[in-house]
């Protein structure tokens, strides 16, 4: 039997605080498949966050039903979450969330010593996901010696370390420039259509979402549009006509 990689039925996010009462999601019902490359979208304070917090097992539904390749985890304890997100996710973030003084090396190690891979291995793995990301030569630099989008690929390469189902990315382009959101973009259409890698992307830029297969649209907590893309827009291309290096 196959299964959806995400399947929310009927979500609702509650948030009190005092006597006020948010209603974050107001029931969401969302199906992504295997190998899927969606864009979320919609206004400030729609609910992104909280869909992205929810499917990313970094935060639990009010009520309704969140199947995760088929695993119901909708009242998985916090530290079993921990260990869902560590093995079966990836997550990639507007701010990059690097370690300062942690070479980029040893942070794309990072979630493999919480896995337990052994030393060796998990070197070789790592120096495997950074020339994956065209960061060979860049081992031993630490954030503050790379470029912003360096240090995207450094999340991307820590994102993939652990051979995640699916990967997760709230705004991998908000801090970048348009040349550098276009090769990380290049990164993420590579590793989906390569390793049919299933990617949740938010982002609040159509050009962005335009090279995804499907966008979603939030407003008020509910899912308001949901559309295929018919022809995506192709990152590597885009670059290659620009010229100079492609991803
Ligand atoms: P988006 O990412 O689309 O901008 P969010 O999912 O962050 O929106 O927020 C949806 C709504 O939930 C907003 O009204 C926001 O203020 C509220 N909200 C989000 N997180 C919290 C929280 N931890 N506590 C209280 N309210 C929250
Ligand atoms: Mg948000």
């Amino acid at each position: 039997m196959t299964h959806a990689v995400i399947e929310l039925r009927n979500v609702t996010k509650t948030y009190t605080m005092g006597e006020v009462t948010v209603h974050a999601l107001r029931g969401i019902d969302l199906t992504i498949h295997r190998g899927g490359f969606v864009a979320i979208m919609g206004p400030s304070g729609s609910g992104k966050s909280t869909t992205m917090n929810m499917i990313g097992c970094l935060d639990r539904p009010s009520s309704g039903v969140y199947l995760l390749e088929g695993e119901d985890v909708t009242h998985m304890s916090k530290s079993e979450l921990a260990g869902v997100r560590n093995r079966r996710l990836g997550f990639i973030f507007q701010g990059f969330h690097l370690l300062q003084r942690a070479t980029a090396l040893a942070s794309v190690e990072l979630p493999m010593l919480y896995a337990g891979v052994p030393d060796a291995e998990r070197r070789e793995r790592a120096l495997q996901a950074m020339r994956l990301v065209g960061l060979a030569g860049r081992e031993h630099h630490r954030p503050n010696q790379l470029s912003g989008g360096q240090q995207q690929r450094v999340a991307i390469a820590r994102s993939l370390v652990n051979e995640p189902s699916l990967l997760l990315a709230d705004e991998p382009t908000g801090n970048l420039d348009s040349r550098t959101s276009l090769e990380v973009m290049a990164i993420l259409q590579r590793l989906h259509r390569e390793r049919a890698i299933t990617i949740v992307m938010v982002t609040h830029e159509p050009d962005i979402a335009a090279f995804a297969q499907r966008i979603i649209r939030f407003k008020d907590g509910v899912i308001v549009a949901d559309e295929s893309v018919a022809k995506p827009a192709q990152a590597d291309l885009l670059l290659a006509r620009e010229g100079g290096a492609t991803a």
